[in-house]
């Protein structure tokens, strides 16, 4: 299986940005699997604009296929516009909107039921990694934001590493993804050996091949550094070869 990068632009990009981003896209040779998650409105110019081989990621969805949900978008419309991927539960959702694992469960499960593949994210607070609790959450998280039929990726993001600059060591990603590949593998035996885990939190293209050489690392979630596409190219290609 290729390592997957994918970038989140959250609230970032414009209408005027697409074009270029996908030009560079389609000028590089990736060896790594690539998804481009940006806010909803650009979804349809980059669906147009991307190389056949970048998948296109929302960076969430609703729980429920239509409805009185001001401002919510349902994972059945995202996938009629060319989104095949949805990130669910990032730590900015779950601060800035209260999302509890129950309702990034919700979520994952009307994305699976629309043909969206979720990026499920998970990841501790400083205060919980210092109190040596980072695990026991992390398992916690999975258990119950993760439903029954859960297919798709899982994003291994430390809440204290997203867009500060700062990142775990390398033994302490190493052990956490472990940890992330034990409890899927208990709970999923039939996709957890193989489910994709990604580590996000402060990738850039000076760390990338460290973090991307670790057991278990089967890939990134990029925030900052996926907004210039030289940067997030430069991520990709320090992806080892399959
Ligand atoms: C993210 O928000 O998913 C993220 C990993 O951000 P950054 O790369 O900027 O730390």
């Amino acid at each position: 299986m290729p390592f997957i990068i994918a970038g989140n632009f959250k609230m970032n990009g414009v209408l005027a940005g697409v074009q270029p981003y996908a030009e560079a896209l389609k000028a590089a040779e990736s060896k790594a699997k690539l998804i481009i998650c940006p806010p909803f409105p650009l979804l349809p110019a980059f669906a147009a604009a991307l190389p056949a081989t970048t998948a296109l990621g929302a960076q969430d969805c609703h729980a429920r296929p239509s409805g009185a949900h001001t401002g919510d978008v349902s994972a059945t419309l995202l996938r009629e516009i060319g989104a095949t991927h949805v990130i669910l539960g990032h730590s900015e959702r779950r601060a800035d909107h209260g999302e509890t694992n129950a309702d990034v469960s919700a979520k994952v499960f009307a994305a699976l039921a629309a043909g969206l593949i979720p990026i499920v994210c998970v990841g501790e607070t400083e205060p919980q990694r210092d109190a040596g609790e980072a695990e026991d959450i992390v398992k916690t998280q999975l258990r119950h934001s993760l439903p029954e039929n859960f297919t798709g990726l899982i994003a291994y993001e430390p809440i204290w590493a997203i867009g500060t600059g700062r990142t775990p060591t390398p033994a302490d990603i190493a052990a956490m993804h472990a940890a992330i590949r034990a409890a899927l593998t208990d709970s999923f035996p039939a996709t957890g050996p193989a489910t994709p885990i990604l580590y996000g939190g402060s990738v850039k293209p000076e760390n990338a091949a460290a973090i991307l050489a670790l057991p278990q690392v089967g890939g990134a979630l990029v925030g900052g550094a996926s907004l210039k596409a030289a940067d997030f190219l430069a991520i990709a290609a320090a992806a080892p070869a399959v």
